[in-house]
């Protein structure tokens, strides 16, 4: 790990003592405060008050016991977990994540990532994050509803249009949202469109929500590769995953002008050295909600699966780790520079490990950071809300533009930042101060 300045140590170890074991969030915490060295020298003022302490420390936890009923008649219980951390600049905002590993430090690395990502969207959310260490996979439709049902029972004390504004993550995509809205409705007696974001088209969703996290973390790579005369176009893309962030990075890849050739699930790789048929893909994932090996079964043309391995040994001009966190070493870093790629933007949330960050930055790898780079989903549910609050719908074309403009703003913040604090090109400290500005002078001006 990089080094942390001597006035932000005692910060780093309050927050080890306060949340000991919770290894994400740590290094979430770490990598914030690596860069903030260069804002408490420049601007002594940031640092008074404990503020810095204070972002780091969550406004509320919330843990709570899911008990629901499985296809057999037996009883299950789930934690779930909702951790509202900053509310400084609007609401809090971030997605609920169903996935075995979930535990309150992943919850909180969450949270606190959310809260500089939604800070640089310019627009008026605060940060938080929820979810279960509830396993989706293999569960019935109605074991999905009852479960979401049972969720939201506990949940919606907690959260409203004002207050704290839930969405999807991994494993939560729009039946989840749609099942949770449906509780919350009948639980609060109100049509609260504004509770939740993600929804359906039918009752209150935004148009391109679902395609906002992929295609803004396409539009944020574009931009970084013009600032080297490149662009997508004629390159060769690997995407990790193939959940909403994967597919819809793919599609807008593929509308620039690149190539996917290799995509992923948890279980292995495909390789398709003829470019990625994306409309199976979606079949396969959305419609039949199957394995990425089934592509391959059905492509028929030579494409791979790899059961084992690293999709990071596919040699590529961008990568763009789309999974989730931790998901690129030191050791796949080091394949990528010496495979010669050029750009790497992260769709997921903290998806490269500190030393595959480092690899990047020693060899000149224009590198894209989770807070910047995905910001496009979060942004386009503030547009969500924005609808809702006007009961208005806006068309695709508008807000698609709308994403496109914030994508380019959040970039190019970042990047004025970083030359700002005598570090050009690097997108982790722009993208840190930058956000860690506008909560810190909103914190400032509300007092402790
Ligand atoms: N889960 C997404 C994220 O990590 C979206 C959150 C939202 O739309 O509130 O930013």
């Amino acid at each position: 790990m990089k080094s942390i300045d001597e006035k932000l140590q005692p910060i780093l170890r309050t927050v080890l003592h306060r949340n000991a074991g919770e290894t994400e969030f740590h290094q979430a915490v770490h990598e914030v405060l690596e860069s903030l060295g260069r804002v408490v020298t420049k601007h002594p003022e940031y640092a008074d008050e404990a503020l810095i302490e204070r972002i780091c420390e969550p406004e509320r936890q919330i843990i709570f016991r899911v008990p629901w009923i499985d296809d057999n008649g037996d009883v299950q219980i789930n934690r779930g977990f909702r951790v509202q951390f900053n509310s400084a600049l609007g609401p809090y905002k971030g997605g609920l994540r169903f996935h075995p590993s979930v535990n309150v430090g992943i919850i909180k690395f969450l949270g606190f990532e959310q809260t500089f990502k939604n800070a640089l969207t310019g627009l008026p959310i605060g940060g938080g994050k929820g979810g279960s260490d509830f396993n989706p996979r293999g569960r019935s439709d109605r074991e999905i509803m009852r479960f979401c049902q049972s969720f939201m029972v506990e949940l919606h004390r907690h959260i409203g249009e004002y207050i704290d504004v839930p969405a999807g993550d991994i494993g939560v995509g729009g039946r989840e949202i749609g099942y949770m809205f449906g509780m919350y409705k009948r639980l609060t007696n109100k049509y609260e469109a504004g509770v939740l974001t993600g929804k359906g088209l039918s009752y209150g969703g935004s148009r391109a929500r679902k395609e906002a996290t992929g295609f803004g973390c396409a539009y944020f790579v574009q931009r970084m590769l013009e600032t080297r005369g490149q662009s997508f176009d004629g390159k060769r893309c690997v995407v990790s995953g193939s959940g909403n962030v994967a597919i819809y990075a793919m599609q807008k890849v593929l509308s620039f002008g690149g190539t996917v050739v290799a995509f992923s699930d948890s279980d292995g790789y495909v390789v398709d050295e003829a470019g990625i048929d994306l409309d199976l893909l979606k079949d396969v994932k959305e419609q039949r909600r199957e394995r990425v090996s089934e592509y391959v079964a059905r492509r028929g043309n030579g494409a791979r699966y790899v059961k084992d391995g690293s999709i990071w040994d596919v040699p590529c001009d961008v990568a763009l780790p789309c999974a989730t966190q931790n998901e690129l070493s030191g050791p796949d870093a080091e394949t990528l520079v010496a495979n010669g790629v050029l750009a790497v933007g992260e769709g997921a949330n903290m998806p490269c490990k500190p030393e595959a960050v480092r690899v990047f930055q020693k060899a000149g790898v224009l590198f894209a950071p989770g807070k910047a780079a995905n910001a496009g989903g979060v942004a386009t549910s503030a547009l969500e809300m924005q609808q809702n609050a006007s009961r208005d719908s806006w068309s695709f074309e508008k807000t698609e533009d709308r994403l496109a403009g914030i994508m380019h703003n959040i970039h190019d913040a970042c990047a004025d930042t970083a030359v700002e604090y005598g570090a050009p090109g690097d997108y982790v400290l722009g993208a840190n101060i930058a956000g860690f500005v506008r909560v810190a002078e909103a914190m400032r001006a509300m007092g402790v």
